[in-house]
């Protein structure tokens, strides 16, 4: 590992390459157990050791030996603390059950436990939709790359970097199918004032009408060019990048859907960017590249495989303060503020009569929450 600025970053890995340092049977093991066979045997015939050395020590390294049989039950260990466990953990765990006696204190946790906690789920709604797709197996052996995506960063004085969503990619797969599944704000956004047509459904967003975007990683563009009207962002880059007064001349360009992870060389842990939208830009950082494993998805579509889902509060309506804002409305003289952010139920109640006419001089944007995306 080495420092760089801010950052500890690894060296650099050629993905490709990477696949074949690993030993031959290390590599068929993990095909192996890929394919549901045990495959322990062979390792313990590379590293010299008995069969029964094995089984010996699988039963030692068990989960199951940590058990004593006298393990409370997991509920009551959660509400009934024994009298004669003084523990740092049991005592937090005892003040905050006294704490949690008042409703004020056990609605506010509530509340905020199921708007801004991570979430790690092995994405079920994501495997109930592959579920409906054919179904193919993964190549093995394999290579998969854990790809975190970032918030588009706003600069400013209290501006912070935050995760978003967390996806395990082939390295087989192209950088093109990890970028139709990044989800972001600005892609679904659709311009204009809907005021006085606000059932109108048929319209397109962002992400139909601009499609360009590229990732910038190692001093190399990857440009989607995929659509004909695409434009190369890098284009100007390059070139305001490779004037004598800034004096980088070593960026090239390629196409992000001629190139597989297998073909990059990256560093672990170093800030990369994609940018779309003309200027959303987000960070992206790969965490970890190693074997396609057992407890991996085995279909192929099921990649990008998103296994977080960062999730934050969702903007609330203003009127009803339940619902999720789903319009911004400006210029009203029956809001107390603008912009100000309605639910549909509120938004159709407070600004149209019965005969569907907007109440009324006012402007509406929809909007997106970025959180119920
Ligand atoms: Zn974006
Ligand atoms: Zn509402």
């Amino acid at each position: 590992m080495e420092t760089s600025s801010d950052f500890q970053v690894s060296e650099l890995i050629n993905v490709g390459n990477f696949i074949n340092e690993w030993d031959d049977t290390a590599r068929s093991c993990c095909q192996k157990l890929v394919e549901g066979t045990n495959q322990q045997y062979a390792l313990a015939r590379r590293m010299n050791i008995t069969e029964e050395t094995v089984d010996e020590l699988t039963d030692v390294c068990s989960v199951d030996a940590l058990l004593t049989g006298k393990e409370p039950q997991k509920e009551t260990l959660y509400k009934q603390i024994p009298e004669d466990l003084d523990l740092y953990c049991t005592r937090f765990q005892k003040y905050e059950l006294e704490r949690r006696k008042d409703f004020g204190y056990k609605q506010m946790v509530a509340r905020n436990m199921k708007y801004s906690l991570s979430e790690n789920i092995k994405c079920s709604d994501h495997r109930q939709e592959v579920m409906t797709k054919t179904k193919s197996p993964v190549l093995c052996p394999n290579i998969v790359l854990t790809v975190c995506v970032h918030r588009p960063y706003i600069p400013g004085p209290y501006s912070k970097l935050r995760q978003d969503d967390t996806f395990l990619v082939l390295g087989t797969q192209k950088l093109t199918e990890l970028r139709d599944v990044v989800t972001c704000v600005s892609d679904l956004s659709v311009a204009g004032d809907f005021s006085d047509n606000p059932d109108l459904t048929a319209i397109s967003s962002a992400k139909d009408i601009f499609k360009s975007g590229f990732f910038f990683m190692e001093g190399i563009f990857y440009d989607d060019m995929r659509d004909p009207l695409n434009i190369r962002y890098s284009k100007e880059i390059i070139e305001w990048a490779s004037e004598p007064s800034h004096g980088q001349n070593t960026y090239v360009a390629k196409n992000m859907e001629d190139t597989r992870f297998s073909d990059l060389t990256v560093r672990l842990g170093q800030p990369y960017l994609y940018m779309h939208q003309g200027n959303c830009e987000h960070i992206i950082i790969i965490s970890d590249i190693r074997l396609l494993h057992s407890s991996d998805p085995h279909e192929l579509q099921s990649y990008p495989f998103k296994v977080l889902n960062n999730r934050t509060r969702r903007t609330v309506c203003r009127a009803c303060m339940t619902g999720t804002a789903r319009w911004m409305v400006e210029k009203s003289h029956l809001t107390p503020d603008s912009p100000n952010f309605l639910c549909n139920v509120c938004f159709k109640m407070l600004l149209y009569d019965k005969n569907n006419k907007k109440i009324g001089n006012f402007e509406a944007k929809k909007f997106f929450d970025s959180a119920v995306k």
